[in-house]
């Protein structure tokens, strides 16, 4: 039983924790009011950016144009400017007086995908690739609405300059889809270029969620990503002479099966993994065996032993498949890709908490983990906490329609994948605003 003073420090002692949590609602509501309003009265600016970076979009590391774009926007709202970080990245740093320092990461690089959306601003653009075929350039995975975000949201934080106090570090990154842009910047001594911060976001769009509406996720969201190159060596000849030979597709095609069963067989059911052979490549013609058969692989996992286990037992099956037919040890390149992404718990916790107060509690959901890479990550390796959260980009009525049809969303990297500039562009500055001006809140 509750003695009288007990009951009357306890009715205190809530009474306290409620002013200071409704102050921190009111700071929160006005800081969600200050990045909402900029999002809406500058809504035709940001989208005018958006159409014009989707339309000259360009290859992981050829991110020149671009890269020039975004450090003459952040210059021109009085940022200090560092350019050519680890090919094309380039840092904004805005300071503010005293306070933490923020970094907000956007990725620039487009995908080599012919686009087929057929909205009026497609990519019409045209490229080599690195074998010298033409290919389509095509913003697939929505980093054309990650840099005209921040830009937005580095606008809206240089014009209410009496609403934080801090630094904001704003990073441009080139290369995510190929995994190295974020480590060629930290290896060219991004760290030593700009205050350390306290912490980093970055969001996502998401081709299969609603605009309007956001995603978090604490702790392991993006898996570890390895590339696995297998050469099998056998002995070309007449393809009317399988005995003189030693056919490298036949232990390929064995080997291709083969693979499967690590995963069914050999890894814990409750521990993710993949292993997906991605390209196989040999032979010539009908009647000729070749001396070689490559194959690529992709291979996904979070916990460092699974991702251990799966090399060693790639390496056994690749080898056995070809002690088995006599052929010489294949060859075996590991690389060693992007890591997996940890979302720091506290500060997702922040971060979601600041995202329902803004967007409302319906907008705002935790998302599972994927089997995607993200080299985000790799700031997170590098001491900062971090926190990567997802933003809806799909208008609901479409995505009504896909459902109705039976049908998913063009995924991410489709050549139909398209976000709605406008809705997706305000919900992801108010939201990365709040997000910001809550961080740089002063006392904080
Ligand atoms: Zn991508
Ligand atoms: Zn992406």
């Amino acid at each position: 039983m509750l003695r009288p003073l007990a009951i009357l420090l306890a009715a205190f002692a809530t009474a306290s924790t409620l002013q200071s949590s409704l102050q921190g609602k009111e700071n929160q509501s006005a800081q969600a009011q200050t990045a909402a309003a900029w999002a809406e009265a500058h809504a035709a600016e940001v989208v005018e950016l958006y159409t014009a970076l989707h339309q000259a979009p360009e290859l992981s590391f050829e991110e020149k144009e671009t890269a020039a774009r975004m450090a003459k926007e952040l210059r021109a709202i009085g940022a200090e400017v560092q350019t050519d970080i680890g090919g094309h990245g380039l840092i904004g740093v805005m300071k503010n007086g005293p306070g933490k320092t923020l970094m907000l990461r956007a990725d620039m690089d487009a995908l080599p995908v012919a686009e087929e959306t057929g909205v009026p601003y497609a990519s019409t653009v045209r490229t080599k690739n690195e074998r010298g075929q033409t290919v389509g350039v095509m913003h697939a995975c929505g980093h054309d609405i990650h840099m005209s975000n921040l830009l937005g949201v580095a606008r809206m934080l240089a014009a209410n300059k009496s609403a934080w106090s801090g630094t904001v570090v704003f990073l441009f990154q080139p290369a995510e889809e190929r995994g190295a842009g974020a480590k060629a910047m930290l290896e060219d001594g991004l760290l030593a270029r700009m205050p350390k911060p306290d912490f980093a976001v970055a969001l996502h769009v998401s081709a299969d969620t609603a605009c309007g509406t956001v995603g978090y996720c604490p702790g392991y969201s993006c898996a570890n990503v390895d590339s696995v190159d297998i050469t099998i060596k056998g002995r070309g000849g007449h393809g009317a002479y399988p005995e003189t030979t030693i056919d490298p597709v036949v232990i390929a095609a064995k080997l291709v099966v083969d693979l499967q069963t690590i995963v069914s067989r050999e890894i814990k059911p409750i521990e993710p993994a993949v292993v997906t052979v991605g390209a196989i490549e040999g032979g010539t013609k009908h009647n000729v065996i070749g001396d070689s058969c490559s194959l690529q692989l992709t291979v996904r996992s979070y916990a460092p032993a699974v991702r251990e286990q799966l090399a060693e037992a790639i390496t056994r099956k690749a080898k056995a498949a070809a002690m088995s037919a006599g052929a010489p040890e294949p060859e075996i390149v590991i690389s060693e890709g992007t890591p997996s992404l940890y979302n720091d718990p506290e500060l997702t916790a922040r971060v979601a908490d600041t995202l329902r107060q803004t967007l409302g509690d319906a907008m705002v959901s935790e998302s599972k983990p994927t089997m995607g890479g993200e080299d985000f990550s790799r700031y997170g390796q590098a001491g900062i906490p971090i926190c990567m959260f997802k933003l809806g980009a799909v208008s609901s009525e479409r995505l009504a329609e896909f459902d109705q049809a039976g049908a998913p969303p063009p995924s991410l990297h489709s050549p139909r994948f398209y976000p709605e500039p406008q809705a997706t562009l305000v919900t992801g500055i108010t939201a990365l605003g709040t997000v910001a001006l809550d961080l740089l809140s002063s006392g904080t």
